[in-house]
């Protein structure tokens, strides 16, 4: 069975990081498919500048804009949104694994930051009976110094190789190696509240949300 990969985030906005990651991690694994999966309720922060529908629609626009890899395909997943309640990524892995069966080889990406934050996550030790780990570098987030818990964790699962990732269906972790991405989320929103362009996103992105005044606001914190 080939290899699937989850991209999970907040996506508010898309920006061209998050598809450099994409692409990275789809070439890197030799995977068939990413599938992005917006959060609609994200544990951990501020409630999101614009509404579910709002970004997972952005996220669409930019995929169908922006070229994948050859290697691989890419969609969006809109399960998150169908949920009530906090957006946990356990879930939603379990969701897929119920979908996919327990044999189906699965990769859920995330950025450097965002794992050496994963103790945080709810159940976040189960993640690695539920899918591999691919772990994209991200300027800021050095992975050489994990927090101790998830440094135990990760002992005896660092593989290098795609195949590795193809053999088992889920517990090994990955290093997504890519050119550094300055790109962020909160940056883009910012520039966009003080009436600043906004550089790092994919152009129709870029558009679509000046004609639809997104981000002109601050959130409430
Ligand atoms: P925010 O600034 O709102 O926190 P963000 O730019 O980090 O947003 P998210 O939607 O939170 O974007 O990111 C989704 C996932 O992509 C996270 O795992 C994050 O670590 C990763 N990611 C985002 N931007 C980059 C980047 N420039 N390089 C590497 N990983 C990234």
């Amino acid at each position: 069975m080939s290899l699937r990969l989850l991209y999970g985030g907040t996506f508010d906005p898309i920006h061209l990081g998050h598809l450099a990651v994409a692409r990275a991690a789809l070439a890197s694994s030799m995977a068939a498919r990413l599938d992005f999966v917006p959060a609609a309720d994200p544990p951990h922060r501020a409630p999101p500048g614009a509404g579910f529908d709002e970004r997972a629609a952005l996220v669409e626009l930019a995929l169908a804009t922006e070229p994948p890899p050859t290697s691989g395909a890419w969609a969006v997943d809109r399960r998150e949104g169908r949920r009530a309640g906090l957006s946990f990524t356990v879930d939603t892995l379990r969701e897929w694994r119920a979908e996919h069966g327990e044999a189906a080889p699965l990769g859920f990406v995330l950025g450097a930051d965002a794992f050496l934050g994963l103790p945080g996550w709810r159940e976040w030790r189960a993640l690695f009976d539920l899918a591999h780990l691919l772990v994209a570098r991200r300027p800021g987030a050095a992975l050489d110094a994990l927090p101790p818990e998830l440094d135990a964790e990760c002992a005896g699962r660092w593989s290098e190789t795609a195949q590795d990732l193809a053999a088992a269906a889920a517990g090994r972790v990955f290093i997504v190696e890519l050119p550094p991405r300055p790109e962020s989320a909160t940056a883009v929103r910012d520039a966009l509240a003080e009436r600043r362009d906004a550089d790092g996103l994919p152009a129709a992105v870029a558009a679509r949300i000046t004609a639809l005044g997104l981000y002109r606001d601050r959130p409430r914190a």
